[in-house]
């Protein structure tokens, strides 16, 4: 009688055992499994997006773009009513006079009298037709 006890209790711990190591090895499994955080921004600065990314894709305008600026900057933008998106289709920061291409890698462009990242499909009140 004691000798099958001892059996039995012996067969729980084994099966104890076997049981844990399963619970971590599954637990393992599904860890990997888990799917990518999409908080996680692989991007440090959207301005500085793959080049070529749809022109809704992306913003020269939001906090993080202009984080660079100082706030009389940031006016200057302002006072101009720079906009990410023209309301005058023909007229686009990318065949303005004054417009600055994109370096590699980067969505936005530059301004020769304007501070800060622009957008190709963005327009200010200093717009000029490109010679
Ligand atoms: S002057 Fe205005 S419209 Fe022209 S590139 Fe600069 S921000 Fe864009």
């Amino acid at each position: 009688m004691s000798d099958k006890k001892l059996l039995n209790r012996r067969q729980f711990l084994q099966r104890a055992a076997l049981l844990g190591a399963a619970t971590v090895g599954a637990g393992t499994i599904l860890a990997g499994c888990e799917p990518a955080d999409p908080q996680v921004d692989d991007q440090a600065d959207p301005a500085e997006g793959p080049e070529g990314a749809a022109p809704d894709d992306f913003s020269c305008d939001d906090q993080e773009a202009l984080a660079g600026l100082s706030d009389d900057e940031i006016t200057r933008r302002e006072n101009h009513e720079y906009t990410d998106q023209t309301e005058t289709p023909d007229q686009t920061c990318d065949n303005c006079l004054h417009w600055e291409e994109p370096t590699a890698g980067e969505n936005c462009g530059g301004c020769a009298v304007l501070p800060g990242p622009f957008h190709p499909d963005g327009w200010c009140n200093l717009w000029a037709p490109a010679a």
